[in-house]
């Protein structure tokens, strides 16, 4: 599959103990043409390793065994360096907008052979609001992780029942899958139904709290 050499001066290297193991997508907020300028533009200070059009063009910025930086201020299950253990992809979208077929088959394919070469879990890929859901929506709400979940390339915990709980309960399962113990109840909820239940808009309910531990419980399990 065509990859389009478009190399970005800004990485590092990543720390000699770690192994990569995660990978974490983003939405650009912005155009094609915006995003690669910022992505290797120095002063910015940010980059990713694959950015994908909304045509399902794909651009290599940074080589999979440097570290790029995408992450920035993050956290999962202890950790805290994520951009030493992770590959950042960068889907281009406002945020707002449906991600075009085009982009979720290459991003697919690209998907596949990454956690295929590094064994990487599909539940150890994640949206960068599930790393830092104090401040980052992305890959945000028009996201289909169901569609990456049917591919087995990343987790859709979806509820056939609800159950008693309370936001406590939540929080608790929130932890023990990996989100920060530090994030807010209304951050966490915000971003796990992003995954769970995209287009629901009511108030907390015993939904969220069986798809959070369905999350967690998936999380439990030994490789
Ligand atoms: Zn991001």
């Amino acid at each position: 599959m065509e990859l389009i050499k478009y190399p970005s001066p800004n990485y590092g290297l990543r720390r000699d103990d770690t192994e990569i193991d995660f990978i974490i997508l983003h939405y650009t907020a912005m155009s094609t043409e915006n995003s690669l300028d910022r992505l290797c533009d120095p002063a910015h200070e940010v980059s990713c390793h694959y950015l994908i059009d909304q045509a399902g063009l794909c651009y290599q910025l940074v080589n999979e065994n440097k570290r790029a930086w995408h992450a920035g201020k993050s956290y999962w299950r202890g950790y805290r360096d994520l951009n030493s253990r992770s590959l950042g992809i960068e889907l281009v979208n406002l945020g707002n907008e449906i991600y075009p077929k085009a982009q979720m088959k290459r991003l697919i394919s690209l998907l596949k052979h990454l956690t295929k070469s590094y064994e990487i879990s599909p539940k150890n890929v994640l949206g960068h609001s599930d790393i830092a859901p104090s401040r980052k929506s992305d890959p945000g709400e028009c996201f289909n992780w169901k569609e990456l979940s049917n591919s087995g390339l990343a987790l859709f915990p979806e509820a056939s029942s609800p159950m008693n709980c309370d936001k406590t309960f939540f929080l608790a399962h929130a932890e023990r899958a990996g989100f920060n113990p530090e994030a807010s109840f209304e951050e966490i909820l915000k971003t796990f139904r992003n995954r769970s239940r995209p287009n629901f808009r009511g108030p907390f309910d015993g939904y969220d709290c069986a798809s959070m531990q369905k999350f967690a419980d998936a999380f439990d399990v030994d490789e």
